[in-house]
């Protein structure tokens, strides 16, 4: 395979390609192809923006069919078709069904332009600028996101220019086990003399994907949400990697069956991996001033129309719901039998997550290399996340064939146990 150019052009800043470092030419449902025809599983799934797998055929068509129609490509925020059938989709078959009422701003397409918009819009309505986020929270990388960042790599990459306007809280478990990390939250808000400004807004991911598969407890959800309406400040979920059915629901937070102020999706939202991002907000919170936030390609097109097929096939009723739900217990009880097998030769590991989001800890980010590489060797692509990279990550397509799903955890034990035994 000829790489040459790619490691002598791309900036050094290049990630994945370190871990896999083929040339992909082609890819369907679960599985990826390289140049030189070898065939991977893919648990990694562009880190939760392939939902429905690669190139979904129903969506591959409406895509194909809108633009061999000519439909338009880029209209910046013009109203179109694209966009009018998109927001159809989206209040008949997501919100309403929910009991959801939201507004709907379509920013930039990328997550942390979305992320941009919630933290902003949480100012312009409150007044306040501080913003509280979660220790191992993930929100993007642009100077408003990397300010509710925990991972100090992003944070460090600004030249020295402080990120402001953020303040950080213990996630739930992050102080050990039956540790109340919210009750710390609640003294502070209640003590004027705690240092603690009056945030605008929480925003949280109630399953931290970059951060390690940490998924918050629903009962910790469930009184994060009343203190926040208890002390009048917006609850943002961040659901860009843990929304789009990856739980279980189409939305994260309605396991807890709360109703934040408001929510981000991008990553899976287009459902064929195109940018797309949106912001949901409670109406009344629609402070924005005309064209006060912009961008070039807000709600792009394309992504809109196969965001639209994938509401629409996948979300009307609750057969992927209830697949996913079937998955999870599948790849949670192999996480398990690994986790008690590395137990017994001595390596502290464990099992979690939440639906199809979900980890399988091996203590140093050391180990968990060496078990991403050689299933990467035997056919599987898969990464880690955490403070370390000690998690590996099963972010699978939700719509993966059982018998892939069993290959790549057949997969996925040998290289554990070839590395361990
Ligand atoms: C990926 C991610 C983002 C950032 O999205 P980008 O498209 O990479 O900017 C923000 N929040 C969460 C929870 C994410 O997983």
């Amino acid at each position: 395979m000829l790489t040459q150019i790619l490691e002598r052009m791309e900036s050094e800043v290049r990630t994945y390609s370190r871990s896999f470092p083929v040339v992909f030419t082609e890819a369907k449902g679960a599985r990826l192809t390289a140049e030189d025809g070898k065939q991977y599983i893919d648990f990694l799934a562009g880190a939760g923006t392939l939902n429905y797998g690669h190139n979904h055929p129903k969506l591959q068509q409406a895509l194909m069919d809108y633009i061999s129609s000519n439909g338009i490509v880029h209209g910046l925020d013009m109203w179109t078709k694209a966009k009018r059938d998109y927001l159809e989709a989206l209040e008949e078959v997501i919100l309403k069904p929910r009991g959801l009422d939201y507004k709907v701003q379509l920013p930039g397409p990328t997550g942390t332009n979305v992320v941009e918009a919630a933290i902003r819009l949480a100012r312009v309505a409150t007044g306040r600028h501080n913003v509280v986020s979660f220790t191992n929270g993930f929100h993007g990388v642009t100077m408003g996101s990397l300010a509710v960042t925990g991972n100090r790599k992003f944070r460090e990459a600004t030249g020295g220019i402080p990120t402001s306007g953020g303040t950080f809280m213990p996630f739930d478990g992050y102080l050990g086990e039956g540790v109340d990390t919210l009750a710390y939250f609640e003294k502070l808000l209640g003590d004027n003399s705690s240092g603690l400004d009056r945030p605008a807004a929480v925003i949280v991911e109630t399953v931290q994907g970059e951060g390690g598969i940490n998924p918050a407890s629903i009962e910790w959800l469930q009184r994060l949400d009343q203190l926040c309406k208890r002390e009048e400040i917006l609850l943002i979920i961040d659901d860009i990697q843990a929304g789009c059915g990856r739980t279980g629901k189409f939305f994260s937070f309605e396991h807890a069956g709360i109703k934040p102020d408001m929510v981000t999706n991008s990553k899976s939202l287009s459902g064929y991996g195109l940018p797309f991002s949106h912001l949901l907000m409670r109406p009344d919170l629609d402070k924005w001033q005309p064209g006060q936030y912009n961008g070039t390609f807000r709600g792009f097109s394309l992504a809109m129309v196969t965001a639209t097929a994938a509401l629409r096939h996948f979300w009307s009723d609750d057969t992927l719901e209830r697949d996913v739900q079937r998955k999870a217990r599948i790849v949670e009880e192999r996480f398990q039998q690994l986790a008690e097998w590395l137990g017994g030769k001595g390596i502290t590991a464990s099992e979690r997550g939440r639906g199809l989001m979900r980890a399988l800890d091996v203590g140093t980010g050391d180990n968990a290399d060496k078990i991403t590489m050689e299933a990467f060797k035997r056919g599987l692509v898969i990464e880690t996340s955490g403070h370390d990279g000690q998690a590996v990550k099963c972010l699978c397509p939700l719509t993966i064939s059982d018998e892939d799903l069993l290959e790549g955890l057949d997969i996925l034990e040998s290289s554990v146990k070839h590395v361990f035994s």
